[in-house]
């Protein structure tokens, strides 16, 4: 196959998503290998995306909380100790790419550290070393196991638009991507005959400063590769089996779902599913990519297929999601029945503050909203705010 068939974007590209619990798990890579070399047997050029191995997000992003210069050391220490316990695990010696990243996690929370302060765009430095550090690991297996690999910077392909005003934090630590179809990507890429290895979850800005797509948005790196390649397919590989009808780790007798439309997985992506990162799915469905949720450890066992089509025979309730770390505003009006207006008025001022409303519920007196926006996220000063704008026009109580 010539690259002029792919420059025509005739989606002989499969993308696969690896999550951190699948990647930090040295048992895990033979497995991945021999997806890899399936997918090249099918005829389709695999994509890998992957996350940063599990636990390393969480200790960038403490980092970035500023502990005190012992919590400092050990938790460096702690992101060393996991890098070189998958190194150990597939025998493999540390791959020159690895150390200068290592070591700019160390500077870069010692600078921090001395500054004591901590800005958007030098968070999304640190937490974006997560999936750096990873991609040369991943890289230097798949290259001793024979594959020809070309590991491309993530930050160089997906960019991220103007969403937020310059000073506002989730431009650089939940950024939105460009998803359009990019031709040149897929005839430079076509151009290496062997597998593609990238990084979820980084991006840049169109200053070239680094961004990161908010926790969890490797998904979304994926989904955004997918429609920028019109891949035939988005594989979601995790810890789980597919999509269920509830969280399986607390609910075990939560149902496999085989197939489910963009709706209806969104549905349980958007509320709290977390087995997918909630933007994934609107950009999938948007690029027309179906996208196969599927286990790391069981290859073998179907997964959920979510496409356009969806299952019009399976029961009607698909799934119940729990979520938790929200922010609720309940606002009592006392004049609320047969008063128009009243909901446009309270409204309006999550607008002024910029606060987008995920959940509504309202009752004759009372209206109920969770913010988008994770509580941890949020600054109490922006919140204090709101319960002072509101309270001219019912009585207001936050719940974090
Ligand atoms: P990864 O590291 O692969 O991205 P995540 O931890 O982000 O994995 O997502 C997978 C997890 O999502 C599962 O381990 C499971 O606990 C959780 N989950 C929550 N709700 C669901 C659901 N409805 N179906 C499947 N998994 C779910
Ligand atoms: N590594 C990032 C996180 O833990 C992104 C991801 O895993 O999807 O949030
Ligand atoms: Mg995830």
């Amino acid at each position: 196959m010539s690259a002029r068939d792919y420059n025509a974007g005739s989606g002989h590209w499969v993308v696969l998503k690896y999550g951190g619990t699948s990647v930090a798990d040295p048992e895990n890579w033979a497995g991945i290998a021999e997806v890899l070399r399936a997918r090249q047997s099918e005829g389709l050029r695999p994509v890998l995306v992957h996350s940063a191995l599990s636990g390393v997000s969480d200790r960038l992003e403490r980092l970035a909380r500023l502990p005190d210069d012992l919590e400092r050391e050990a938790i460096v220490g702690q992101i060393e100790e996991r890098h070189a316990a998958l190194l150990a695990g597939l025998g493999l010696e540390s791959p020159p790419e690895l150390t200068p990243r290592l070591q700019e996690v160390g500077r870069l929370a010692n600078g921090l550290a001395l500054t004591g302060e901590v800005s958007a765009p030098l968070e999304a430095r640190l937490l974006a070393l997560g999936e750096l550090m990873a991609s040369a690991i991943i890289c230097a297996y798949l290259a001793q196991q024979g594959f020809d690999v070309l590991n491309p910077d993530a930050r160089q392909v997906l960019t991220s638009r103007r969403t937020y005003t310059a000073h506002d934090p989730r431009r650089f630590l939940s950024a939105v991507c460009d998803s359009d179809f990019d031709d040149r990507l897929c005839a430079d890429w076509a151009a290496h005959s062997g597998i593609i290895v990238t990084q979820g979850f980084i991006a840049s800005d169109d200053r070239g400063r680094t961004v990161v797509l908010g926790r969890g948005g490797s998904d979304t790196s994926a989904a955004y590769f997918a429609a920028r390649l019109r891949a035939e397919r988005l594989e979601i590989w995790t810890d789980v089996p597919g999509m269920f009808s509830a969280n399986p780790r607390i609910i075990p007798s939560a149902r496999l779902l085989r197939q489910l439309s963009f709706d209806e997985a969104q549905e349980i992506a958007a509320t709290g599913g977390k087995v997918l990162h909630p933007r994934c799915l609107a950009v999938a469905r948007h690029s027309g990519t179906p996208v196969h949720v599927l286990e790391t450890r069981r290859p073998h066992v179907e997964g959920t297929i979510v496409s356009a089509v969806g299952d019009t025979q399976g029961p009607r309730i698909k799934a119940i999601s729990a979520r938790q770390g929200l922010t609720l505003v309940s606002m009592e009006s006392l004049g609320m029945w047969r008063e128009s207006g009243f909901l446009a008025k309270v409204f309006r001022v999550f607008a002024e503050l910029d606060l987008s409303i995920d959940l509504v519920s309202t009752s004759e007196s009372v209206v109920t909203v969770t913010l988008d926006e994770p509580a941890s996220v949020l600054e109490e000063t922006v919140l204090e705010d709101l319960a002072r704008r509101l309270e001219s026009l019912c009585r207001v109580r936050i719940l974090r």
